[in-house]
């Protein structure tokens, strides 16, 4: 007999139906208590992401500022190097994320580019640092090449249904991603991917991203969940808004359904009250992206998701125990000394 919170690979759209059809209480609590089944309810797991090359992607992705297709207006940049990169990892450190992920507009790494890369992710990971990247799809040799420099997770984004995929992006298909996906497993590392809401997909499309993403033969260690930003110069600049709850929702039966897995609240945060943010929390969110910058679109500062931890009793997940809670201590510190100050007027 399977139980709550087993974890499963034979999902079927029935089933899945069913639960997001749950009366919104009863979801939420099945949510909390699988999550609870594996997670510390009151920890989250903090990332750091860098564009790492921007822009005049050749990809057409419709929710995509960074594709060379849509006129947005974005600064275009080449590659980084390495010793930028550097600087902004240390910095991603001192704040407390755990994982450094480096994001390049690309369909695929050219081979020229992969020394490069390889370099990022060694001196990333002398820093202490987990290594994530994404940087399109991936063959065989080039996924080995980034496992064999030690890079510990790959993100690649299945979007969203393969039903409704080629509403979003044309320039390369379903199975190309699914391809990327198990040449990143065979090699290893660990797989980052999940999808986007909110892009004018029914609730159906949302059934089947989830049942693409829980019926792998493994389960990828982290799902991203995205809420659109509307990009003027866009093809969805004008989509309707998704219901807050649908959202919420999804959280609450990925968390169900990929019991092990961190669901990480990664674009579109920044528009989401405090309040959102604890209902995600609440239906099984554990990851977060954290800084100033989540690629091309504005992230929370990082003080205000600090605000938000405190107030909600929440602990950043540690990686390295000592030295991060050290840092997290003195942050907070900081953070009370400032509030402390704002208490006064100057006279
Ligand atoms: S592949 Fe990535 S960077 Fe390129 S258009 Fe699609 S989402 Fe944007």
């Amino acid at each position: 007999m399977q139980h709550l919170g087993d974890i499963r690979h034979d999902w079927t759209e029935a089933e899945v139906k069913a639960l997001f059809e749950l009366p919104f209480n009863d979801l939420m609590f099945q949510a909390q208590t699988v999550h609870r089944q594996n997670f510390d309810p009151n920890e989250v797991q903090v990332s750091t992401l860098l564009s790492i090359k921007t822009g005049a992607c050749p990809e057409d992705c419709k929710y995509c500022p960074q594709s060379g297709h849509y006129n947005t207006g974005l600064e275009k940049e080449r590659l980084m190097q390495v010793e930028k990169v550097l600087e902004k990892a240390k910095k991603a450190k001192e704040t407390g994320s755990t994982r450094f992920c480096m994001g390049a507009a690309w369909k695929h790494p050219a081979d020229k580019d992969m020394p490069y890369v390889i370099e990022m992710v060694k001196r990333v990971k002398e820093l202490g640092l987990e290594t994530c990247m994404t940087l399109g799809m991936l063959d065989e040799s080039k996924a080995n090449q980034l496992a064999d420099a030690g890079l510990d997770y790959y993100n690649h984004n299945l979007d969203t249904s393969p039903e409704f995929y080629d509403k979003i992006i044309t320039t390369r298909t379903y199975q190309d991603r699914l391809d990327t996906l198990q040449n990143v497993r065979d090699s290893g590392m660990k797989i980052c991917s999940g999808g986007i809401l909110g892009m004018g997909e029914t609730a159906k499309d949302r059934y089947g991203l989830l049942m693409q993403l829980a019926n792998m033969p493994v389960q990828p260690e982290s799902v991203p969940i995205n809420m659109l930003v509307k990009v003027e110069g866009t093809p969805l600049e004008n989509v309707d808004d998704l219901d807050h709850l649908d959202f919420i929702r999804t959280i609450a039966v990925a968390r169900i359904m990929m019991p092990k897995s961190h669901v990480r609240l990664s674009a579109g945060r920044e528009k989401m009250s405090d309040e959102m943010q604890a209902m995600t929390f609440f239906a099984g969110a554990n990851s977060i992206f954290y800084g100033e910058c989540l690629l091309t679109t504005p992230n929370p500062e990082t003080h205000r998701d600090i605000q938000l931890f405190r107030k909600l009793g929440i602990n950043m997940e540690q990686r390295i125990s000592d030295s991060d809670a050290t840092q997290e201590a003195a942050l907070m510190n900081d953070l009370q000394k400032q509030q402390d100050r704002e208490h006064f007027y100057e006279a």
